[in-house]
């Protein structure tokens, strides 16, 4: 029998699929080189002018202008937060698995945009579980958090232990051994949080670097617990304590897009991931897509990433990319790829 509560009008008017662009400021060192800020933003739109030269090296400028649901320049977190995860929590208690993304060239703010997301979502469904509509519902709220790198997943908040992922016969997607917590509270959040960023894969190299690598996955569901507990499904893994998902936000910091290229890296290990990294965001823009259209089969198999996010892409679903630009002229050629790509999401 379906949990939840039926989607009233408003909520099932959330855009099944929104792709939001975020600017973010030009950093010191790119002031300190004189660097030009190439992209202006006008309402939901902007534009890129791209340096370029003649071949008589005479420079001149050409403009690219995109067009999204929201462009934001020079904003706070908390209107990303207003302008993209907000309007669909609500739809969570409604039997929705919501994604949002974060894309981009690595240092383009991903990691800045997505970390205060999941608090700020965590707050406003902890809220909601103490609604008088909700009260008697014995729902619930479950968090877990993992990475995948170089086509492996790893527990974040277990010790980086090493997990695989199962179909059952419903065709729900379950990461074997995947630990989940049980939050009641925004600090409690938080520290899970702070836990599993502490366990990003980070290597001699540096953090950003490493963690450029990998796609981030924290998931915060909603579960409705009866009183009489199943014997036979206690037993089976993650599902076991903690009831029926009622709905659930997946929050995705992805890898670096850049590294998709690293496939012509001289460095074996490098390649292998750059060609992963290129699979599992070219796989995710068909599954975006295929949403969209309604389309019947969703390409999920293509990446490990969509595989592990298959449930969010069938039924109630929403979807949220906030693709990160960087403003300075060096950037500018993977400022247009990310922009291309969203809006081939689009
Ligand atoms: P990514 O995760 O895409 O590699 P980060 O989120 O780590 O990029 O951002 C790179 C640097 O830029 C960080 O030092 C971060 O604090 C800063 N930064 C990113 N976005 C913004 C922003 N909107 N406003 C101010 N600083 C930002
Ligand atoms: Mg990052």
């Amino acid at each position: 029998e379906p949990v939840g509560l039926p989607m009233s009008e408003k909520e099932n008017n959330v855009a099944k699929i929104k792709v939001v662009v975020r600017k973010r400021p030009l950093n010191k060192k790119e002031i300190s080189r004189k660097e030009d800020d190439i992209v202006t933003v006008y309402d939901d739109a902007l534009t890129v002018h791209e340096p370029k030269l003649k071949v008589d090296l005479t420079a001149y400028v050409e403009k690219h202008e995109f067009c999204f649901d929201a462009v934001l320049d020079d904003v706070t977190n908390d209107e990303v937060y207003h302008a993209t995860v907000e309007p669909i929590i609500p739809t969570i208690f409604q039997r929705t698995k919501a994604t949002c993304f974060a894309y981009g060239q690595t240092g383009s703010g991903k990691t800045y945009t997505m970390q205060p997301l999941p608090l700020r979502a965590a707050e406003d469904l902890v809220r909601q579980l103490h609604h008088p509509n909700y009260q008697n519902q014995k729902f619930k709220l479950w968090l877990s958090y993992f990475e995948i790198y170089g086509g492996k997943l790893f527990d974040l908040l277990s010790d980086r232990k090493k997990l695989c992922m199962r179909e059952d016969g419903r065709q729900q997607v379950c990461i074997v051994g995947l630990q989940e917590f049980e939050v009641s509270d925004v600090q409690i959040v938080k520290e899970y949080i702070e836990r599993g960023n502490a366990a990003r894969s980070t290597g001699s190299t540096g953090a950003n670097e490493e963690s450029s690598r990998s796609h981030a996955i924290l998931q915060l569901a909603v579960k409705k617990h009866s009183e009489i507990k199943d014997s036979r499904r206690a037993n089976d893994g993650n599902e076991s304590k903690s009831g029926k998902v009622v709905g659930k936000i997946s929050f995705i910091d992805l890898a670096g897009s850049e590294r998709g290229a690293d496939t012509t890296d001289n460095d074996r290990q490098t390649r292998i991931e750059g060609a992963e990294i290129n699979k599992s965001l070219l796989a995710l823009k068909e599954c975006i897509r295929a949403l969209d259209n309604e389309q019947i089969h969703i390409p999920f198999r293509g990446s490990k990433l969509t595989e592990v996010l298959r449930d969010s892409f069938v039924g109630n679903s929403r979807t949220v990319m906030i693709s990160c630009i960087s403003p300075n002229a060096g950037s500018c050629e993977h400022t247009l790829n990310t922009l291309r790509y969203a809006d081939r999401v689009k």
